[in-house]
């Protein structure tokens, strides 16, 4: 098969970055790089759906692997993972044997190790330049789901109508397991015994930066790496869901310009000129209006460490960035590396990394951090709700009319073929019974 006609099989298959960020992957493919790199780092607190599908399926994904570096023409594959995962790294070691230029590569079980930016630098050294993207250093980075997603739409044609993902917190029995696309999380909850508190409330992703989550009738998307489950009164659920108004009028009374917040920024630490504290003094400096401009902002990833470890005065850096970071964006301003610039890591880097271990104690998640192993589930939902707008780019068009009949795996909405985006299939056979601009609505 010819280049163009896999790219166009991953993108028919809908694949797009399983890890949380969406980013269609045919676009990622249609390049040309020296290395590609399995992200598996996995570096949210809690989430087991990337230890599990590497330690399940190694023989796919770098078979997946394979795939990408033939499309792009790289000549290194690196398996980027944490020396935690003891079941995975000798089976992927021995696998990797068989492919030429393939390695695993351990990494350190630091946050946010999962960042591409972070992750290029660990790996490769190379600094990814601010504001641009690993493509500029020849690198393709994807998380490990993807390359097993990639592996199966091309040899055995199957789109992206499953989804692995961990369900723990506050449950009888923390899990990872496989379900249909589209499922409501209360259609999933059964499958880790039960919630255990009254006041449930859900974090789509993980703890650093997934959002909080109130209804459970939301639908699990090809994005979601789990759900952790939390009382409304958890301190993270207090914190994570203060108003903005609340968060700009702390900071701009309680920041004492430490400059932790930005000692610590991992961006800050590969070089990047981002300075959460002087966001934070322009906060202070600004009048009675909640609007903060601070170019220092522009190349925040919003990891969110700075609010959620490094601050000592539980103030929000990382969101103050965030609206910040917005603002310039609405009035065209963009970051622009100056002339002649140098870009460099910072001397202290090695050891002012954020151990995951003192991340849960310091998020008040200890009691929760227990394994949540795979368990294979037969589970076919009598409904589903596919999103229209699961990745980067434009939403999908639906392919289909209320009243269709449609079969699992069939295509039923996909982005025009100018834009960027992906197409999206049904995960049961069943009937369209609604279309909205959010959703396609579909029953057994
Ligand atoms: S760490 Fe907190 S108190 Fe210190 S400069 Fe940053 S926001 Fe201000
Ligand atoms: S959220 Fe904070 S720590 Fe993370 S990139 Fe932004 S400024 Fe840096």
């Amino acid at each position: 098969m010819d280049k163009k006609k896999i790219i166009e099989i991953i993108r028919n298959a809908g694949i797009i970055g399983a890890g949380g960020a969406g980013f269609p992957t045919y676009m990622k493919l249609n390049a040309n790089v020296d290395t590609i790199i399995i992200n598996g780092a996995e570096c949210e607190p809690l989430l087991y759906k990337d230890k599990e599908v590497m330690r399940l399926y190694p023989e796919e994904m770098v078979s997946g692997l394979n795939i990408a570096m033939e499309l792009t023409g790289a000549k290194t594959g690196i398996i980027a993972l944490k020396a935690k995962n003891k079941e995975a790294i000798p089976k992927l070691q021995e696998i990797s044997k068989k492919y030429k230029g393939i390695r695993v590569e351990i990494i350190p079980d630091v946050y946010p190790s999962g960042d591409e930016v972070v992750l290029v630098y660990e790996v490769t050294k190379r600094i990814v330049p601010p504001a641009g993207i690993p493509l500029q250093v020849g690198c393709v980075v994807s998380n490990s789901e993807t390359f097993i997603n990639i592996h199966r739409a091309v040899k055995n044609n199957e789109a992206v109508i499953y989804k692995y993902l961990t369900i723990t917190g506050e449950v009888k029995k923390p899990i990872t397991i496989k379900v249909p696309v589209g499922v409501r999380i209360k259609d999933i909850l059964s499958f880790a015994g039960g919630v255990t508190v009254s006041d449930p409330v859900f974090i789509d992703g993980g703890p650093m930066m997934g959002s909080v989550v109130f209804d459970e009738n939301t639908p699990v998307s090809k994005t979601s790496a789990g759900y952790i489950v939390l009382s409304k009164q958890h301190p993270l659920i207090i914190r994570k869901t203060l108003p903005q108004q609340s968060t700009q009028r702390i900071g701009k009374s309680a920041c004492d310009q430490c400059s932790y917040c930005t000692e610590f920024c991992p961006r800050y630490l590969v070089g990047h000129d981002v300075r959460p504290h002087a966001v934070m003094r322009s906060l202070g400096l600004t009048g009675g209006q909640y609007t903060v401009n601070s170019k220092y902002s522009l190349l925040c990833v919003e990891c969110k460490l700075c609010t959620l470890f490094s601050c000592p005065e539980l103030l929000y850096p990382g969101e103050t960035c965030g609206i910040s970071k917005r603002e310039l964006a609405k009035q065209g301003i963009r970051y622009k590396l100056p002339e002649g610039a140098e870009l460099k890591a910072h001397p202290m880097r090695e050891f002012r990394k954020v151990p995951t271990k003192r991340l849960i104690e310091r998020l008040k998640l200890s009691d929760y951090d227990v394994s949540a192993h795979f368990e294979e589930i037969k589970f076919q939902p009598n409904e589903i709700f596919i999103l229209l707008a699961q990745q980067i780019g434009a939403a999908c068009q639906p392919l289909v009319k209320i009243g269709d009949a449609v079969k699992q795996g069939q295509m039923i909405g996909k982005t025009p073929d100018d834009k960027l985006g992906a197409a999206i299939h049904s995960s049961i056979n069943g009937k369209v019974v609604n279309i909205t601009d959010k959703f396609i609505h579909i029953k057994k």
